[in-house]
């Protein structure tokens, strides 16, 4: 099967549910055996880690079994794990793989609430933590401590788009017998599959591309078959469990992901490749732009890109960012992205990223392109950044199109 069938077929079984084309919504807490020997037989199941059965609502129902499946099979893992949101998908990985005394490697380019629960939390129970620059590849290799026992990986970082060796740090890894977690929400289960380059557990904020529609939160990690006892049973220990509402709409985002996804990163590039040509503009980090410094890897990686990268303008004054960013109107203000709509957020890369790191010295935005028509995202910049120039030097002409609409 192609990725586009396998999008629509996988986690639907209409002939189990009265031929609904859906796996509908089962909501439930107990889940009731009909005879004693049901409810050995169940146990027993559960006890062999038989797929799909479940004695309790907070093991699964249909629903969060059917999304566990289709995402497993399309990021190309053993089994996954469904979690309320895509940090607690994070944090339980981390906490299933790290006792105390362990070593975890992280990049310092990771999704920031992943490295500050490691910081605060994981740290006193003892695991120790070290930043790397995402770009060191095998150079990994003299970062590792006998007690590393984990190597986490996001590529690219989706504040700053640094593009890894994914493949290169994972055989430096499991030869020193560590695992790679990796955050694989930009590259989506379609654009990069984790588990041909080395990866141990993928995880995705579903929040993100799989829902789509900024309507739930919901986290997904998947596991390798070596893993995925350990991974199940803490899972289960911390009492993580997903809404079967959440997974309904997952399931549903899974089947026009393939489409939305085409479009995201086809606008995306065009709006990144108008920015360029921009003089109000420092500079983007897109990964498919043949510039970018990770250009390389990504094309020998990834099959394709989504719609979010980042920008940085010229300008680093709060009154031009507010001026640019108040005047934009498809773009919304605002965290999280993947959904159908347009996103700006302003940032500030983290005290790793400095001197030949980054080298620019105005705001940074991330931009999230949405499925609006890419021409009207682009007047809505010209405009914005029109705004801004106007309020900086308020003697000078106006720009043409802006003359022609006085
Ligand atoms: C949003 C995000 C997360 C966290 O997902 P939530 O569902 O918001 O908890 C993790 N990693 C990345 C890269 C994200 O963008």
């Amino acid at each position: 099967m192609k990725e586009s069938t396998r999008l629509v077929s996988l986690g639907r079984d209409p002939e189990r549910f009265g031929g609904m084309v859906n796996t509908p919504v089962f909501r439930g807490s107990t889940i009731l055996s009909s005879s004693m020997a049901e409810w050995e037989q169940k146990k027993t199941d559960r006890a062999n880690d038989v797929a799909g059965v479940s004695t309790y609502g907070r093991f699964g129902t249909p629903t969060t079994h059917a999304l566990e499946d289709a995402v497993a099979q399309l990021e190309g893992g053993h089994r996954s794990l469904l979690f309320p949101s895509g940090l607690a998908a994070i944090v339980t990985t981390l906490t299933a793989l790290l006792s105390a005394g362990d070593h975890v490697l992280v990049t310092d380019s990771a999704y920031s609430p992943t490295r500050t629960f490691l910081a605060r939390v994981l740290s006193r129970y003892g695991v120790e933590m070290t930043l790397y620059d995402p770009r060191i590849g095998a150079g990994i290799e003299k970062l590792m401590r006998p007690n590393t026992r984990v190597v986490y990986v996001e590529s690219p970082g989706s504040e700053t788009f640094e593009i890894q060796d994914i493949p290169a740090i994972a055989a430096v890894a499991h030869r020193h017998g560590a695992r790679v977690v990796m955050d694989n929400t930009w590259g989506t289960p379609l654009f990069f599959k984790p588990f041909q380059h080395g990866v141990d557990v993928s995880v995705q904020a579903a929040t993100k591309y799989i829902v789509g529609h900024s309507d739930a939160m919901l986290g997904v990690a998947t596991c390798s078959r070596e893993v995925w006892p350990l991974m199940r049973q803490v899972t289960q220990d911390m009492g993580q469990t997903a809404g079967p509402e959440e997974a309904y709409l997952a399931l549903r985002g899974l089947r026009t992901m393939g489409v939305r996804l085409r479009q995201h990163g086809q606008s995306g590039l065009r709006v990144a490749q108008w920015l360029q040509g921009r003089e109000e503009v420092e500079a983007v980090l897109h990964p498919a732009l043949p510039d970018h410094p990770g250009h390389a890897l990504w094309k020998r990686d990834f099959t394709g890109a989504c719609g979010l990268f980042s920008v940085v303008l010229k300008t680093s004054s709060p009154e031009d960012v507010a001026a640019f960013v108040d005047n934009l109107k498809f773009f919304g203000l605002g965290v999280s992205w993947g959904g159908f709509e347009s996103l700006v957020v302003p940032f500030t890369p983290g005290a790793a990223h400095t001197g030949a790191r980054w080298p620019w010295r105005g705001q940074a935005l991330r931009l999230h392109v949405g499925l609006e028509d890419v021409d009207d995202l682009i007047d809505d910049l010209a405009q914005a950044l029109a705004c801004m120039t106007r309020r900086r030097s308020p003697g000078r002409l106006p720009e043409p199109d802006l003359a022609r609409a006085a």
